[in-house]
C-alpha cells in the first residue's frame, strides 16, 4: 500500500488530468457512508458523490451482500438470445418508476453508450420509417458524454477540440435560464423544422456544463414546440436521475414525456458501471419487422450484467424506502436554508437549487488576484478542511449522498462559509 500515489505515478493514465503538472493523485483505501478514507489516515467528505454516481453511501452493506450473492450464483451470460432474472426485474421496475409513456429497456454499460444508443434509436427511427431524418437539436453547453456520438450532440468546446472535424453538426440553442426563456423559445421556432430527427436535452440541470438550472415550464415549452413537428425528446438524465433533483427522475417535474431517456451514474447507487435506455413503444414498434435491417445493431459485451443489475435493483429497495426519500427532501430543505446565507457573501452569486443540487458562482474577492485561480484556492481549501469538492471553473456545487447528516452537512456549509468570506 505504500507509496501508491508513487506507483499510480509510474503506470496510470488518468481522466480529465494533465498528467504533466497534476499533483499527485491522494489514495483512497476505504469508504463508509459520506466518508472516504485515504491511505495516511486522512478523511473526506465526498460531497460530489464520487463524480456523482453515488447515492446511498460507499461501500453499502445491503449492496455488497446482494452483489456478493449474485457472484457466487451467476456472474454474466450472454443477453442476446439469452435472458436471466436481474435484468428482467430491474426493467420491470425501472419502468414501474419512470414516465408512464416509457416501454421498453436497452441495456449498455454507462452514460456516454446510454446516449450512443438514444442517438442510434433516434436516428433509426427514422430510417426505419422511410423518413430519414438528419439534425438534432441540442443545448449550447450541454454534456452527454465523452464518446463521439455523445461528443457531438455536446457543446463545442476544450474538450471537444481536437474532435471537431469529425463530429457530426447539430443545430444549438441557449439554455432557457432566468429571464431568458422567451428569446430562447424564439430562437427554437425556427430551428425546429420536419427535419429535426431529435432534441436532446439534461432536463432542468446541465451538469458538466457548470451546473446550469432552469426551469420545467421553460423545457415544456421547447418540448411542445419540438413535438408540432415530431421530433423524438431525449431526456438524459444520466446525472438528474435518482432523486438528484428532489423527484425521483428531473422529468417528473414535467408535463410533457420524453419520447427517449438516458439512466447510469447513480442506477447502480454508484456501485458499478450500468447504463440504461429507455424508449416507448412507438419508437420500438419501428423497429419490428420482418425485414432483419431494421434491427437495432447495437450491443455490448457486459450487457445487463446480472452483478450491475444486481447493485442497481439492491440500490432502487433503498432509494424507493421511506427513510431515504425523506433524507432526500431533508437534504434539500438544508440546501435552501444555506442558500439565503449564501445570499449574503459579495463573492457568492448566482445561488441556483433544484432539490439536493445546489450551485454558485464563486467571485474573486479582493484578496484574490486571478479569477484563474480561483477553482484551485477553492478546491485546495475545501480538500485541507476535508471536504471533497471539485469545483467546475468557479462554479462550487453540492451533490451530496442521501445518507450524508445534518452534522455533515453543517460542517461543509461552514467551511464553504470560511471560504466565501477569505477568497
Ligand atoms: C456523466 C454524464 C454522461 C456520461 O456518462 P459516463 O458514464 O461518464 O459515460 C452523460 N450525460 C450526462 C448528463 C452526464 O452527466
Amino acid at each position: 500500500m505504500n507509496n501508491l500515489a508513487e506507483r499510480d505515478k509510474a503506470v496510470i493514465w488518468h481522466p480529465f488530468t494533465q498528467m504533466q503538472t497534476a499533483p499527485m493523485p491522494i489514495p483512497i483505501v476505504r469508504g463508509q457512508g459520506s466518508v472516504l478514507y485515504s491511505a495516511d489516515g486522512r478523511e473526506y467528505l465526498d460531497m460530489i458523490s464520487s463524480w456523482w454516481v453515488n447515492l446511498h453511501g460507499h461501500a453499502h452493506p445491503y449492496i455488497a451482500q446482494r452483489v456478493a450473492e449474485q457472484l457466487q450464483i451467476l456472474e454474466h451470460v450472454i443477453f442476446a438470445d439469452f435472458t436471466h432474472p436481474t435484468a428482467v426485474e430491474l426493467a420491470e421496475r425501472l419502468l414501474a418508476i419512470l414516465p408512464q409513456n416509457q416501454s421498453r429497456v436497452f441495456y449498455s454499460d454507462n452514460g456516454s453508450t446510454a446516449v450512443e444508443v438514444a442517438l442510434k434509436m433516434a436516428f433509426q427511427y427514422w430510417h426505419n420509417l422511410g423518413k430519414p431524418r438528419r439534425k438534432v437539436v441540442a443545448f449550447e453547453n450541454a454534456y452527454h458524454g465523452d464518446t463521439f456520438g455523445a461528443m457531438a450532440v455536446s457543446g463545442r468546446s476544450a474538450f471537444t477540440a481536437p474532435f471537431t472535424p469529425f463530429l457530426f453538426d447539430v443545430e444549438y440553442i441557449p439554455v432557457p435560464v432566468a429571464g431568458q426563456e422567451e428569446a430562447v423559445l424564439q430562437q427554437a421556432a425556427t430551428l425546429f423544422t420536419d427535419e429535426v430527427a431529435a432534441f436532446i436535452v439534461e432536463p432542468l440541470v446541465q451538469g458538466s456544463g457548470g451546473m446550469n438550472m432552469y426551469e420545467p415550464t421553460a423545457l415544456d415549452k421547447l418540448f411542445q414546440l419540438a413535438r408540432q413537428h415530431g421530433s423524438l425528446i431525449i431526456a438524459d438524465e444520466v446525472m438528474t436521475g435518482f432523486g438528484r433533483t428532489g423527484r425521483l427522475f428531473a422529468s417528473d417535474h414535467l408535463q410533457e414525456n420524453p419520447d427517449l431517456m438516458c439512466l447510469s451514474k447513480g442506477l447502480t447507487g454508484g456501485t458499478m458501471a450500468l447504463g440504461v435506455t429507455t424508449c416507448t413503444q412507438a419508437i420500438y414498434d419501428a423497429f419490428l419487422s420482418d425485414d432483419k435491417f431494421k434491427t437495432l445493431f447495437h450491443g455490448h459485451s457486459f450487457t445487463a450484467n446480472p452483478l450491475a443489475c444486481t447493485a442497481a435493483l439492491a440500490s432502487m429497495d433503498l432509494l424507493l424506502q421511506d427513510e431515504t426519500q425523506a433524507n432526500i427532501q431533508r437534504i434539500s430543505q438544508k440546501h435552501t436554508e444555506f442558500a439565503k446565507q449564501l445570499t449574503t457573501y459579495s463573492t457568492v452569486d448566482t445561488i441556483r437549487q433544484h432539490g439536493t443540487l445546489l450551485a454558485f458562482d464563486l467571485k474573486a474577492g479582493e484578496q484574490t488576484s486571478y479569477f484563474n485561480s480561483i477553482r484551485d484556492t477553492a478546491y485546495n481549501f475545501l480538500l485541507e478542511s476535508g471536504i471533497l469538492m471539485r469545483p467546475l471553473g468557479n462554479v462550487l456545487y453540492l451533490m451530496p449522498p442521501y445518507c450524508t447528516t445534518d452534522e455533515q452537512l453543517a460542517y461543509t456549509y461552514f467551511q464553504i462559509s470560511k471560504l466565501a468570506q477569505t477568497i
